[in-house]
């Protein structure tokens, strides 16, 4: 049967946590050909954080991703008009370096809006070692930054091999692993045991039962980063799944807020 939890109950009962603010570290933003996201702007979004008891959202801007100079604006905008609840990563598309160049002259202005960098390299079909990428991972290595990986389980571009690559030569920057190489997570757990500065992050792992629970018992719960995809995924599910997850509370409360902050402790601002 499964432990008594607290903060479940308390969840359940009035649908946030009163005393333990949750700090999502990956988020997107703006709408998306294909599909209807319905809190996709940040008025909307940061409307449905408040309900849920989200204090506050990294994210960047899905124009980021691909239009790193439309997109980037527009996630330091939104940043602008909340920064009570939103941070921003600095997205990088391997592509375009030289948007990245002027982006990141500007770095003393702009890390007051970006605290880290957002590489997604599985759609850029770049690989996350290549020398097209060493730019931003210099960037971020030398002002130990977070970096949000996309990484997923038998990708050449960002899987497991890639990660451990990037991981042996740039120590200085954290590396979370956005989505921990999805269903690789053998391979995604020997990694944070490997690298003290690589973490586990929790976007889409949890459409797997049991796999949180096995990643807690394997690294512990201080290298597990709460992530949702937000606003892909609601927030009554997503913080509804570590919830349910069959471990301690204490483990949750690290994984839903202290963790965040002990990585990046602007985000109490
Ligand atoms: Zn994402």
């Amino acid at each position: 049967m499964k432990r008594k939890s607290l903060l479940r109950e308390e969840f359940y009962k009035q649908g946030y946590l009163s005393d333990t603010p949750v700090y999502d570290l990956h988020g997107h933003m703006g709408p998306v050909a294909g599909i209807h996201l319905p809190f996709c702007e940040p008025e909307a979004m940061v409307q449905r954080m408040k309900t849920s008891g989200v204090r506050k959202l990294v994210f960047s801007h899905h124009a980021a991703l691909m239009a790193p100079d439309i997109g980037n604006r527009a996630s330091q905008e939104s940043v602008e008009r909340y920064p009570d609840f939103l941070r921003a990563y600095l997205a990088f598309n391997p592509h375009y370096p030289g948007v990245f160049h002027r982006e990141t002259d500007g770095w003393e202005t702009g890390k007051k809006f970006f605290v880290g960098l957002k590489l997604l390299s599985d759609y850029h079909r770049v690989c996350l070692s290549d020398e097209r990428y060493r730019l931003a991972w210099e960037f971020a290595d030398s002002l130990r930054l977070p970096v949000l990986l996309h990484t997923w389980g038998g990708s050449g571009y960002d899987g497991p091999e890639q990660v451990r690559l990037v991981a042996g030569r740039y120590q200085q920057c954290q590396i979370l692993l956005g989505h921990s190489c999805h269903g690789d997570w053998q391979e995604a757990m020997a990694l944070v045991k490997d690298f003290p500065h690589v973490y586990l992050e929790l976007c889409a792992v949890l459409d797997e039962r049991g796999i949180l629970e096995e990643m807690v018992r394997r690294v512990g719960s201080e290298r597990i980063i709460f992530g949702t995809d937000f606003p892909w995924f609601s927030y009554p599910y997503y913080i509804g799944a570590v919830l349910d997850a069959d471990i301690e509370d204490q483990d949750r409360v690290r994984i839903l807020s202290g963790n965040a902050l002990r990585l990046i402790p602007s985000l109490k601002d």
